[in-house]
């Protein structure tokens, strides 16, 4: 079986260079977990930008992977690293209107370091009309099944 491009390699932490591992994360809404990529050497994650709302992400990694194994990671200096995939530097960017993210210009992934998995974990959308535009109706769905409607 082909794998679709962007899942075609392994990833380098782009802070530490170590081999990243590839997790399952569990997903609302999806059948199927999203695979992130993370340092078990510094905690930092590779998020890819069809993988999911990255606070979400986050969140998961956080919680079904990382507060288990690793609850104090080496301090990382990102500035200066570049995109395992697309070798851009990444830019500091704000997610949304929450914390700052690494991420790159050319496959529009987040790198995201310990302590910014944690702030976008933090971090909740302000409403539905602000996720992104690759999930649109998911909210919606979500919300239909619990409120349901009278058709
Ligand atoms: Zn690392
Ligand atoms: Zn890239």
């Amino acid at each position: 079986m082909l794998l679709p491009m962007y899942r075609q390699r392994l990833r380098h932490c782009p802070s530490c260079d170590e081999l990243m591992d590839e997790v399952s994360v569990a997903v609302t809404g999806s059948d199927e977990p999203a695979r992130v990529d993370l340092c078990a050497r510094c905690g930092s994650a590779f998020l890819d930008y069809f993988d999911g709302e990255p606070g979400e992400l986050s969140r998961g990694v956080l919680e079904q992977h990382l507060e288990a194994r690793l609850t104090k990671g080496p301090a990382v200096d990102a500035e200066g690293t570049s995109c395992p995939d697309c070798a851009l530097h990444f830019q500091r960017q704000t997610y949304m209107e929450g914390p700052s993210v690494w991420r790159c210009g050319g496959c529009q992934a987040i790198y995201a370091t310990l302590a910014d998995l944690r702030a976008l974990a933090a971090y909740r959308l302000p409403d539905e009309e602000h996720v992104r535009d690759e999930r649109p109706s998911l909210l919606a769905r979500l919300k239909r099944l619990f409120y349901k409607e009278p058709w």
